[in-house]
């Protein structure tokens, strides 16, 4: 999945940039999910659903327009994204989140280096600011087709590992450096494991530390089996009793 964080201050539009870019890029025929951060609580308090999570560890809810599940707590961002099937994932804020690109809204000069972490791919903006930010400046509502093609092209996200295995001790200084084009996703060691565990379906995370250890651990059960070859090795567990 490709993601892109889309920040910035209160009224700096952000949701209207979001609504703009899911809506060109599902017209380009793009499965697209937005992840929102929010400080305040998912649903009006007192009523129905809010009742249920006092109790219940989940809620889900279905009706003809759509259908939803309510987690209790909050959750990581690797979890919810393991829970979105999309090919591109929009986040709302998560400003502190340093393994996506992120397109800055900006509406005044003040605090523009606060919202500049070296992984912005662009700036958007409702009127020009007269400063030179190192990156492309679009606007937001006349240049929303340009950032959807810079979206496309340099979308991304790293695993969050921090295994160190790409020579850089944190993800996010890889990411710095593929946003600056310095490097590229394939350098992330952890993207392209030799040893991989889907669950479900999916991907489970493992640095390359502890993918060794799998590796090593099968191969060495399996090793004194007769008929064990070298080689590419396939196994499947679709039950658990
Ligand atoms: S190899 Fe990938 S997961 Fe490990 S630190 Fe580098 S970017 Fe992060």
């Amino acid at each position: 999945v490709k993601v892109v964080g889309i920040i910035g201050y209160r009224n700096s539009g952000k949701t209207t940039l979001i609504l703009n870019l899911s809506q060109e890029l599902a017209r380009r025929g793009w499965k697209v999910a937005i992840l929102k951060h929010t400080r305040g609580a998912l649903d009006v308090p007192h009523k129905d659903t809010a009742r249920h999570m006092e109790h219940a560890h989940q809620v889900a809810a279905i009706s003809p327009k759509g259908s939803a599940i309510f987690f209790k707590g909050k959750r990581s961002l690797e979890d919810m994204l393991g829970h979105l099937d999309a090919d591109f994932v929009i986040i709302e804020g998560m400003k502190e989140e340093k393994i996506f690109p992120k397109v800055v809204c900006l509406k005044e000069k003040k605090g523009v280096q606060d919202l500049f972490d070296g992984l912005e791919i662009c700036a958007a903006t409702l009127s020009p600011l007269g400063l030179d930010l190192g990156v492309p400046v679009f606007h937001i509502l006349d240049d929303v087709k340009k950032i959807a093609d810079m979206i496309v092209e340099r979308a991304f996200k790293l695993p969050n590992l921090n295994c160190g295995a790409c020579g850089y001790e944190r993800c996010y200084d890889l990411a710095r450096e593929i946003c600056k084009g310095r490097k590229e996703v394939k350098d992330c060691v952890s993207l392209n494991p030799s040893t991989e565990v889907l669950l479900g379906g999916k991907a489970l995370a493992m640095n390359p530390f502890v993918a060794k250890i799998v590796r090593g651990a099968i191969k060495g059960m399996l090793s004194g089996l007769k008929g064990f070859k070298r080689g590419k090795i396939e196994i499947r567990i679709d039950r658990e009793d």
